[in-house]
């Protein structure tokens, strides 16, 4: 393959991934995607906060879901769960 290839395939590579996420977040914010009654909550120091203020979109309608997260009590990435806010699940019940 010539070489020129290469170094426009890697820069298109990152556009491309950029622009996916620049339209996903355009879409959350019009949409107000974000997940109320739910939380996460940091596996290794028990730390929670709701999700909506983690930024976290929710993915399914029930059930836990892990994944990496900053925590901000750790301040390091951690496995964090997704889950329903058993408060805010009491104050708006669906
Ligand atoms: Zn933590």
């Amino acid at each position: 393959m010539n070489p020129i290839h290469l170094t426009w395939i890697i820069p298109l590579f990152f556009l491309s991934l950029f622009g996916f996420f620049a339209i996903l977040s355009a879409i959350i914010s019009r949409t107000g995607g974000y997940a109320p009654g739910w939380r996460i909550r940091c596996t290794t120091c028990g730390h929670h906060k709701p999700a909506a203020e983690a930024g976290i979109i929710r993915v399914a309608a029930a059930g836990t879901k892990y994944t990496l997260g900053r925590c901000s009590h750790c301040r390091k990435l951690r496995l964090v769960a997704i889950e329903k806010d058993p408060d805010a699940a009491a104050e708006h019940p669906a």
